[in-house]
């Protein structure tokens, strides 16, 4: 495959132009110096219009275990429970749980902090006032950005949320549209946009991302990021899988560091207006690469653990972005 010049790749981003998939396709080839020009032209895209400051997002798992939806990637769904009978669903913690764990989140440099809950939604009254007044004491009394990720949500409990003070919904789409009906069958690619759009139509930002490595092509990535852009979110959580044991995607062939690394240039191309995060499975899949992340596009990375595997020390992220010069955001009220 030919590679294109990246004077071309500039101009068309500059003119807002968008990027034809062979070109940006091209981008898995590149290798050496012209991979560092590709990495530099991500740099100046991350930097002109996000600037120099990294987002550190922390969650808690609220409410952990078995699903009945049955995403291939994910440890709680229904295909997991029918291999382990002895997998259990917990009850949503409590406000306080939620509350210290923001506080520990913010002081571990933290300056986004996202509820996250297993199931296919949150519509339970009970439970949404103990997330509502969480969120609204994490927003007064902690200060840092409340998030929440709670599945395919209504309307009404979204608009609800945002009264209370949520600032960010996050929903991934997780894959193209394409590829999605081979990682899930119980809900569908459109009932994920019609979520998002809800949250949208709250006045919410929204974080929606993906999950690479799930056995989906270099093409079907190269359309998750422009249904992405078509979507308009904020926020672009890029995950890197990470196999669970006993999920359908527990032998997935491993990324390498450099598949993962020209992805982030190909979803800042795509995006380069927008916050690009290095979230799940960092560690396991860039392994020693993981500062260039912040030099290939990526403005952001997840802080701590993830829902089910754990992340590294935050300590460790703090002195990665001194070391590169980097400053972390702090929560604008
Ligand atoms: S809906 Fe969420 S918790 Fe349920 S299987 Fe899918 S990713 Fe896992």
């Amino acid at each position: 495959m030919s590679f294109s010049p990246i004077f071309q790749i500039k101009n068309l981003i500059d003119n807002s132009i968008e990027l034809p998939d062979d070109m940006l396709l091209s981008i898995y080839e590149a290798s050496g110096s012209t991979l560092m020009e590709l990495f530099s032209l991500a740099l100046e895209l991350k930097e002109k219009y996000t600037g120099k400051k990294v987002n550190f997002c922390s969650i808690i798992s609220a409410k952990t275990g078995i699903c009945s939806e049955d995403c291939a990637f994910c440890g709680q769904s229904s295909l997991v429970r029918k291999k382990n009978k002895k997998t259990k669903i917990n009850s949503l913690v409590t406000e306080a749980e939620i509350v210290e764990a923001a506080k520990i989140a913010k002081n571990n440099g933290a300056n986004e902090f996202s509820i996250v809950t297993s199931g296919t939604s949150i519509n339970n009254k009970n439970e949404l006032n103990i997330i509502a007044n969480a969120v609204k004491r994490i927003k007064e009394e902690v200060g840092i950005t409340p998030c929440a990720s709670l599945g395919l949500m209504k309307y009404e409990h979204l608009l609800l949320l945002k009264g209370y003070g949520l600032e960010i919904f996050h929903h991934n789409i997780e894959t193209s549209s394409d590829f999605f009906p081979k990682i899930c069958s119980t809900h569908s690619f459109k009932d994920n946009i019609e979520t998002i759009k809800s949250a949208k139509k709250a006045g919410l930002k929204i974080c929606s991302g993906v999950i690479i490595g799930m056995g989906e092509s270099r093409l079907d990535r190269i359309r998750m990021a422009k249904e992405i852009k078509n979507l308009d979110v904020d926020n672009i959580p890029v995950n890197f899988l990470n196999p669970i044991p006993g999920t359908p995607l527990e032998n997935a062939e491993e990324l390498t560091p450099m598949e993962c690394l020209k992805t982030l240039v190909i979803f800042r191309f795509v995006n380069p207006l927008k916050n690009i995060l290095a979230q799940g499975g960092r560690e396991h899949n860039l392994r020693q690469l993981q500062p260039l992340a912040l030099m290939a596009g990526a403005n952001g990375l997840l802080l701590g653990n993830y829902l089910l595997t754990s992340g590294r020390n935050p300590s460790l992220d703090i002195e990665l972005i001194n070391d590169l010069g980097l400053e972390k955001a702090e929560y604008v009220k």
